[in-house]
């Protein structure tokens, strides 16, 4: 019988590592894409002799990228240079603190007690996230739960418990730890999937885990280099990649999804993969009816980011590969965000500055700094301008130079800057979202929407807006565990 035919919309790591696994359980398999290169937000902006990471800059977990290499018989490290980095973060406080994170407990015993930290709560907290995330590990990320029907089967109540369900994220970190320096940092984890920790629930302290226990890496000449080494997978499984290939419409006949459109051509599928965003795809894809679309609302979006590539005619020695500098009020910072929607007057920063470790992104002497301040996803009910978020960018590089980096504007030979609506626009993210959907306990206790399509069973989703989430090595895995589903609804 020949092998059916899966077609995957959308070449984000999440609709990569389907086709992949798709591809290696024998189907034949095709990618459509609307830009003209594969990566999705995993993106990359060369300059001026400036190589920036557009989309993630932290690779953790590489052991979930490496399965895909593995049952081609092949090895990641022969097409994808990856190496560990200390610190991991570098945190700027606007009293002049400066705390850095390593995973070598006696560096972070150091660490702790330049802020008057207990390194004694430091470690416990590091065991209490550990315990969450050999928990959510076993079940909801490596079998792929996708209902709370799924949950309780696998869990059980007994273990159900262990998720600490009745405090936010915030609660876990503040129940551990003592100074406002240590709560912001471990707070700021949060970071990977876009939410607020004062929102989301307790069990998002395992990731700090995710960095302690399988540490942080960096790919060499940066991190375009994933998607150029899952290229060498796609050519060796004869995946066909359309690039510039949008998909407009997905067809539907008796309860089941029959084809695509892309260019104004229909491509009869057996099986489909959206790796386009759940809401945007029914939404725009199927024309769903608004009584569906009502059932999606909860799968709200994550943050969005305002995206700032500097390339400097100088380098700034204090800065590590990854820093962190932090609002005076975290808390108000979350929530201006997550709840007011409103840019954050003083918000927390993510600063790459991939220059110190990697001399080949920026001319000699040079840094080349990536800078993302998290905030809220389009909202059409307050809608902002580009120069609203240029106003908001002036006060991030007014923090930046009152936080140590002195007469930064002047330094600044090339500039490149997207706002939410560049983002929505690049990647039809759902309102700009840079995560998939956010992770709220109130809102969806941290589901995301399930892998397979609950209107039309051979349509299967993929990505940060399914679970289990954003980031990277997540939306790897979810591929990974697309795949698996499709075999077993499909034999
Ligand atoms: C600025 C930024 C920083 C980040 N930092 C990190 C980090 O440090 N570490 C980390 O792990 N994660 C980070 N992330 C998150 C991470 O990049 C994402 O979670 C992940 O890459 C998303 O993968 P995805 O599979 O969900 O799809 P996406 O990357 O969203 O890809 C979806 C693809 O589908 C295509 N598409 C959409 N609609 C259509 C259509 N109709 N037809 C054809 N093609 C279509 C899009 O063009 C896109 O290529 C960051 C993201 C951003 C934006």
């Amino acid at each position: 019988m020949p092998a059916k035919k899966v077609l995957v919309i959308g070449s984000g790591l999440g609709g990569l590592s389907a086709a992949i696994s798709l591809a290696q359980e024998g189907y034949q398999v095709a990618i459509h894409e609307k830009n003209d290169k594969i990566g999705g937000k995993l993106n990359v902006l060369k300059a001026q002799g400036y190589t920036f990471d557009l989309g993630p800059s932290i690779l953790t977990l590489p052991h979930i990228f490496e399965r895909l290499f593995e049952r081609s018989g092949m090895k990641m490290s022969d097409h994808i240079p990856i190496r560990p980095l200390r610190p991991h973060w570098r945190n700027f406080f606007e009293d002049g603190k400066v705390v850095d994170l390593y995973p070598e407990p006696e560096k972070m015993t150091e660490e702790a007690r330049k802020v008057g930290e207990d390194p004694a709560n430091v470690e416990r907290f590091l065991k209490y996230s550990a315990d969450l995330y050999d928990l959510t590990n076993e079940g909801y990320f490596e079998q792929g739960l996708d209902t709370a029907a799924e949950f309780r089967e696998f869990y059980g109540l007994g273990k159900f418990l262990k998720f600490d369900l009745f405090r936010s994220m915030h609660g876990g970190v503040a129940r551990h730890l003592k100074t406002r320096h240590m709560r912001d940092i471990f707070d700021y984890f949060i970071k990977y999937v876009g939410s607020s920790a004062y929102h989301s629930p307790a069990f998002m302290n395992c990731m700090p885990t995710i960095q302690y226990r399988y540490d942080l890496w960096y790919v060499d000449g940066g991190l375009y280099g994933i998607a150029l080494g899952f290229q060498k997978l796609l050519d060796h499984l004869g995946i066909e990649v359309h690039l510039q290939s949008e998909v407009t419409e997905v067809r539907k006949q008796g309860g089941r999804v029959t084809g695509l459109v892309a260019n104004d051509v229909f491509h009869e599928a057996d099986i489909i993969v959206s790796n386009m965003e759940v809401i945007p795809a029914y939404e725009k894809l199927l024309a769903e009816d608004d009584a569906f679309l009502k059932t999606l609302e909860k799968y709200e979006p994550s943050c969005s980011g305002l995206v700032l590539e500097l390339g400097l005619d100088r380098q700034y020695p204090q800065l590590a590969h990854h820093n962190f500098l932090y609002s005076e009020h975290q808390k108000k910072h979350f929530h201006t965000v997550f709840r007011k929607h409103e840019l954050p007057p003083d918000p927390t920063i993510y600063l790459v500055a991939a220059s110190r470790t990697d001399p080949t992104v920026a001319p000699p002497g040079c840094d080349c700094l990536k800078i993302l301040p998290h905030i809220p996803y389009i909202d059409d009910s307050k809608p902002l301008t580009r120069g609203d978020y240029m106003a908001l960018k002036e006060r991030v590089i007014d923090k930046l130079e009152r936080m140590g980096l002195e007469n930064l504007r002047s330094h600044v030979v090339f500039e490149h800057c997207w706002t939410p609506l560049d983002i929505r626009e690049q990647y039809h993210s759902n309102k700009g979202s840079i995560y998939g959907v956010v992770s709220d306990r109130f809102k969806n206790l941290a589901f995301k929407a399930p892998k397979q399509s609950v209107r039309y069973p051979n349509l299967f989703f993929v990505g940060g807006s399914v679970n289990p989430g954003g980031g990277m090595p997540m939306v790897v895995l979810c591929g990974q565990n697309v795949a698996k589903k499709v075999v077993e609804w499909d034999r």
